[in-house]
């Protein structure tokens, strides 16, 4: 066991937050092995059942959990910054393109492995990530979070049609290649498999049937993709899928909503979208700077609530343009107040932070096992230095309440606050 004096950020039941200005953190194996939070509290109150157990004192740094990135796409970290004229030019000019390279195993894992650095130094412990339509990026990227012993979830892409020669697939290939990989890899350590439809225009009837008959079969598996980005793309969907109701209808259909089924930006829906997502439990990545940069629209948080949907924040690295769940946090501020095509809120510090950690566990049906710090969690944290840059010092030496100070780290913070990663 091992314990860290610190100030600690967790969260209770409800989403609120728990902070200690001078807490304790214990962590040690549980019964299985794994590496845990044990404790977690005031130090006072903590430290005499945890005498015998050495303390590292970290005063003056902020402990919280680890960041989890509800969607991202690794094999997009060197697409991040491409300009281009919205999604699907930005799709057909450089994503597409870069992603064939792919194919190569050893290319792959060259990227990963710079991506998991990239995420570390972010603070960024779990991420749910796209991989490619090929099976070596998804072999690349398992292999290098197994490494690290990451939490970590990436699928096959599934694309086989309006797709360019290098990334489309081939219909009962790709479900086979599917369904081995997820032989393959899903429970192994602590990786899960997402099934990865790319988005409904790039797939035919036959190809989401089958990636719903796998999710079917294959229940504790995840499913991940994109829907109701842009107007655009709404359209094109309504022209291929005219008997669907929506586009998210459409996933519906093929058995692709469920648990574990998460879904990045979610932003033109209706309301009997949000309500088939909260009735099904799927999950809604909002990527805010996904959506600034490619000028999506702005995700409705309080239709959102109002249907009771889950939900939670994703950087979208490469449509999105930082790795920094600090900047994404920021953006989702940003994205809560527009009030021009929706109502306008504040979302408060606390629950920003929330959907980054909590939240986004609880949206991916890890509730429980990493996200917070709440004793039986995966001893997954980041340490925060506060006093990071000049003005993060002079700004958070002068916060009067959580809110102040949790809200100075994230309009103020970037890599540079995140002092230390812990992984279980
Ligand atoms: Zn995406």
């Amino acid at each position: 066991m091992k314990a860290y004096r610190a100030a600690l950020l967790r969260f209770d039941d409800h989403g609120q937050p728990l902070y200690d200005r001078d807490g304790l953190l214990v962590v040690g194996p549980d019964a299985s092995g794994r590496r845990v939070v044990r404790a977690s509290g005031s130090h006072g109150a903590l430290i005499d059942r945890f005498a015998g157990v050495a303390v590292e004192d970290l005063r003056g740094h902020l402990i919280a959990p680890g960041f989890i990135d509800l969607h991202v796409h690794y094999p997009q970290t060197d697409v991040i910054g491409a300009p281009a004229a919205g999604l699907l030019p930005w799709l057909e000019n450089y994503t597409f393109p870069h992603e064939s390279r792919f194919a190569d195993k050893a290319y792959a894992r060259c990227v990963a492995d710079f991506f998991f650095d990239e995420l570390a130094r972010h603070g960024v412990t779990t991420a749910l990530t796209f991989a490619t339509s090929h099976s070596a990026s998804v072999d690349a990227a398992f292999e290098a979070a197994q490494a690290r012993g990451l939490r970590f979830i990436t699928g096959k892409v599934l694309q086989d049609r309006h797709s360019p020669d290098g990334v489309r697939d081939e219909t009962e290939q790709s479900l086979v290649d599917t369904e081995a990989l997820i032989r393959r890899w899903h429970g192994v350590d602590r990786l899960g498999y997402a099934i990865t439809p790319r988005f409904a225009p790039t797939s035919t009837d036959a190809q989401l049937r089958g990636a719903g008959e796998l999710a079917a079969k294959y229940a504790e598996v995840w499913i991940q993709s994109h829907v109701a980005e842009n107007r655009d793309e709404v359209r094109w969907v309504a022209e291929l899928y005219p008997q669907a109701r929506s586009y998210l209808g459409v996933y519906g259909d093929f058995g692709l909503l469920r648990e574990r089924a998460v879904y990045a930006h979610c932003i033109h829906l209706d309301t009997h979208d949000r309500i088939l997502m909260r009735e099904t439990g799927a999950a809604a990545a909002v990527s805010p700077t996904s959506n600034l940069f490619l000028g999506s629209g702005f995700f409705d948080y309080a239709a959102a609530d109002a249907a009771g949907m889950r939900y939670g924040l994703a950087s979208d690295v490469g449509g999105g343009t930082s790795f920094s769940p600090f900047h994404t946090m920021l953006s989702a501020y940003y994205i809560g107040r527009e009030g021009h095509t929706k109502p306008g809120l504040s979302l408060s510090p606390g629950q920003l932070w929330w959907q980054h950690t909590a939240g986004a566990a609880r949206a991916l049906g890890l509730e429980g096992v990493v996200g917070n710090l709440t004793p039986g969690h995966e001893a997954d944290f980041v340490v925060l230095n506060p006093k990071a840059t000049p003005l993060l010092a002079r700004k958070t030496t002068q916060a009067d309440s959580l809110d102040e100070l949790l809200f100075a780290l994230i309009v103020l913070g970037d890599d540079r606050l995140v002092a230390r990663v812990h992984t279980a």
